[in-house]
């Protein structure tokens, strides 16, 4: 079985101008080097597209990964304000995230557009991290696997491989609210999303975590990683975060 080497992400969000990114991305690259690719993971930062350019010029040679919050399906076109994910591809990112909650409830976007999204990432030739989570109510309602299994289905095209999809479960009522879902919740929504995937792709939790509750959450064997938000904007704690994985 092929190994899965732990993904620890930063979601900025639309957060930072030039100089905070130069500065988060200036801190995370002194702490890769120093740590000398002894981390039991792999880093990504997803800033804002705006800051791709140059937090990609800084981190370069540091080992740390770049990604895209977002991309179009379509690689260019007539589509004001948005971003093709060869654009993405052209800054350096390897990995864009898509079909974050904040992307389905602000921007409607449903499952048929995140599909179309992820198979344009994919011509782009980047690593799809595809978000599925349900929302409080549906939790309270017992529907959480449903809805994360509907999620999947619709949002995954048929070619998908472990190489490129990473999954992430984010459970809505989790993300930026300092609630995280219990480990048991976690373990299980992990181990019923492993059932539909391609044998070998990652499965990250996100949802509010941070450097306390890091360690019981990436120890879990069915979670490959974590995306992380707000966390990811102190370089300190984004890097405890990153070191509570379990070595190798
Ligand atoms: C996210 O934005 O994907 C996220 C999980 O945010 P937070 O860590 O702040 O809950």
């Amino acid at each position: 079985m092929a190994i899965r080497t732990k993904l620890v992400a930063g979601n900025w969000k639309m957060n930072g101008l030039r100089q905070d990114g130069a500065m988060l991305a200036h801190a995370l690259k002194e702490r890769a080097l120093a740590a000398g690719g002894t981390l039991g993971c792999e880093i990504l930062v997803c800033p804002p597209a705006t800051l791709l350019s140059e937090v990609g010029g800084i981190l370069a040679g540091s080992g740390i990964a770049l990604g895209g919050q977002d991309c179009h399906a379509a690689p260019k076109g007539a589509y004001t304000g948005d971003i093709g994910p060869e654009m993405l591809a052209d800054l350096g990112c390897s990995y864009v995230v898509l079909g974050h909650s904040e992307r389905r409830q602000g921007h409607g976007e449903t499952d048929a557009v995140v599909r179309g999204k992820v198979a344009g990432a994919w011509r782009a030739g980047l690593v799809a991290i595809l978000c599925v989570g349900e929302t409080q109510r549906q939790r309270q309602a017992g529907e959480a696997i449903e809805v994360v299994s509907s999620q999947l289905a619709g949002s995954i095209p048929d070619t998908a491989t472990a190489a490129t999809l990473v999954v992430a479960y984010e459970p809505v009522w989790a993300i930026g609210t300092g609630l995280t879902a219990t480990i048991e919740d976690i373990a299980a929504m992990h181990a019923e999303i492993r059932s539909r995937i391609p044998s070998g792709a990652r499965i990250l939790y996100g949802g509010s975590v941070n450097p306390k509750n890091a360690e019981a959450i990436l120890g879990l064997s069915d979670v490959d990683g974590a995306l992380v938000g707000g966390a990811s904007l102190d370089a300190a704690d984004f890097w405890s975060i990153a070191q509570s994985c379990p070595a190798g």
